[in-house]
């Protein structure tokens, strides 16, 4: 982990998300222009997807991006929410995240996890639900940036 400075983060998910899902696994493209946008923003972008490290080698050059911090996982997050039906990722994320405010761009969103994060995280969050075959969209991408801007 680096970067702990005090901007607000954007957690990338990669699969259904910088990576839709299409018909053809073969085919799969990263959605076009996010990468410029994405390192404009007044952010720390890290990475929180499965891809862990492979994320660094295996995406951040196709977008332009440089080497991201990256969320490492338990070797087994289990369900990790008591029962709660949140998403694996998500206490992870907000421990990581400590006391700033988080963008989280995932194809596995729920209301679950926006509402136990408005109700525990010390810092406000914009979840961003990615339809996984769409990917994510300028429109995402705008509302990231206002919110950005607007905290
Ligand atoms: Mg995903």
């Amino acid at each position: 982990m680096s970067g702990r400075d005090g901007r607000p983060i954007v957690f990338l998910d990669v699969d259904g998300t910088l990576l839709p899902f299409g018909g053809d696994p073969a085919a799969r493209r990263l959605v076009a222009g996010v990468g410029v946008r994405l390192a404009a923003m007044p952010c720390e972008l890290v990475w929180a997807t499965t891809w862990g490290e492979d994320a660094n080698t295996g995406i951040s050059p196709r977008l332009g991006l440089p080497r991201l911090p990256v969320v490492t996982w338990e070797a087994d997050p289990g369900p990790g929410d008591h029962g709660l039906g949140l998403h694996w990722k998500t206490r992870g994320l907000a421990t990581w995240a400590g006391t700033r405010p988080f963008v989280w761009l995932d194809d596995e969103l729920t209301t679950l996890d926006s509402d136990w994060l408005r109700n525990y995280h010390p810092a406000p969050t914009l979840l961003e639900h990615i339809d996984p075959h769409e990917g994510v969209t300028p429109q995402t991408l705008t509302a990231v940036e206002s919110w950005l801007h607007d905290l």
